[in-house]
């Protein structure tokens, strides 16, 4: 008899639980006819979130062309944009289109960082809650993905104290996410300049994922962890994901900035690694230049009487009205992350909650243990529906919780 096709041993400690076996479930939920109301990934599009129009025409126009593979770095153009797009930020520091890489979204260029970073045993400091893809790749990469706390009392910032009792001679880089995928904190420029001593004083790479770099509210501003690191290796993460609204499109890009001729090695690492992907997809690199250089509509819906706003402020004002739960007011990105006091739901299992919630109310939200976030008191909202869904979404949240709760 023939033996199981068993998954490597490679990927025993890879979790990647925002697509999990929760949302399988979801999927044959909706397979079954049922409607789904998904609050656990940040896909702006299903929510009526469509593409600029320009970007649209551009790609479009440009189809014809994009047949052939390109450069594996990315196609100039794209390359160009990114540049000029940091020359016009206070204080980045100058690059060329030689610091720039092109990828199939951010992930993919996570991926090739990381695998080109690390050897086996190599520790990546990673904060909790996190993005989880950080400590899949660092796991996939044979690394050790090391968390650092960051404080929800303090806002949702890194612990820099904990940070720092957490370095060892193993330890390689520190990844650092802002704009926060799940809290939303924004870090004040203190706190990167903390994180940035850290890294010169320990010859750390420094990781910045910025994604949600624009997706602010309020009085938040973005600070580029290059621009307060201009001496320190560092790897800017960014892409059309979610200011654009292009997810789909798979269109993101690394910059390196800080002493890259000490890095070549690695940066040569970075740009093999991109030479075996082949290229990244050509019509969706045809929207960067057009992204970056064009009307910029996110400020419409994150600015007063902005669609975003008002959804992130429905989202606090109706997890405040449910007894037992605090949630910090997101400052940036598309999430909110509530907690749910362990004294009120005291609860053994966040998974187990997330399934009963979809079983019972048809409503999908991603556990805060799928952040590496330790204790399962925490839930991570989607703050994309329109306000009107939202509120009837957490309402509903509220009343399956009820059954939950203790005092
Ligand atoms: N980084 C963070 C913090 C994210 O939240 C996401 C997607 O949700 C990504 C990276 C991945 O983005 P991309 O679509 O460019 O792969």
């Amino acid at each position: 008899m023939s033996s199981a096709v068993r998954q490597s041993e490679k990927l025993r400690d890879v979790l990647y639980d925002i697509r999990g076996p929760v949302s399988a479930r979801a999927a044959a939920l909706e397979a079954e006819g049922h409607r789904i109301l998904k609050l656990n990934i940040g896909n702006p599009q299903p929510f009526g979130f469509d593409a600029p129009a320009e970007i649209l025409q551009d790609v479009i126009a440009a189809l014809p062309g994009s047949a052939g593979y390109s450069d594996s770095r990315g196609i100039q153009s794209a390359r160009r944009a990114v540049v000029h797009n940091y020359q016009l930020q206070d204080g980045f520091p100058a690059i060329d289109v030689d610091d720039v890489w092109i990828g199939n979204g951010v992930s993919e260029l996570i991926q090739i960082a990381l695998q080109a970073l690390l050897n086996n045993g190599d520790e990546v400091l990673i904060p909790v809650p996190d993005y989880p893809l950080w400590t899949a790749v660092t796991n996939l990469a044979g690394g050790v993905p090391v968390h650092y706390r960051c404080d929800e009392d303090n806002g949702w910032n890194p612990d820099l104290a904990d940070l720092e009792s957490k370095i060892t001679d193993r330890t390689k880089a520190i990844v650092v996410i802002n704009p926060n995928n799940p809290t939303g904190a924004v870090y004040a420029r203190e706190t990167l300049a903390g994180i940035a001593d850290l890294a010169r004083k320990h010859d750390l790479v420094l990781m910045a994922d910025e994604i949600y770099d624009k997706i602010l509210y309020d009085e938040a501003v973005h600070i580029p962890m290059a621009s307060v690191a201009p001496d320190v290796l560092t790897l800017t993460f960014n892409g059309l994901s979610k200011a654009y609204r292009v997810c789909g499109y798979r269109a993101g890009w690394v910059v390196a900035t800080g002493p890259l001729e000490r890095a070549q090695d690695y940066l040569e690492g970075i740009t093999l690694l991109c030479s075996m992907r082949l290229c990244p997809n050509v019509p969706a690199q045809n929207a960067i230049q057009v992204a970056l250089g064009g009307y910029q509509s996110i400020k419409e819906l994150i600015l007063p009487g902005g669609r975003l706003l008002e959804q992130r402020d429905t989202a606090v004002t109706e997890l405040r009205k449910i007894p037992g739960v605090s949630v910090v007011v997101p400052q940036g990105a598309l999430y909110a992350f509530p907690r749910l006091d362990p004294e009120v739901y005291p609860i053994k299992d966040d998974q187990q909650l997330v399934l009963d919630l979809l079983l019972q109310e048809k409503i999908l939200l991603t556990q805060g243990t799928g952040f590496n976030w330790p204790d399962p008191d925490h839930l991570r909202i989607v703050t994309l529906p329109w306000a009107r869904d939202l509120a009837e979404a957490i309402q509903r949240l509220g009343n399956f919780l009820s059954s939950y709760r203790q005092v």
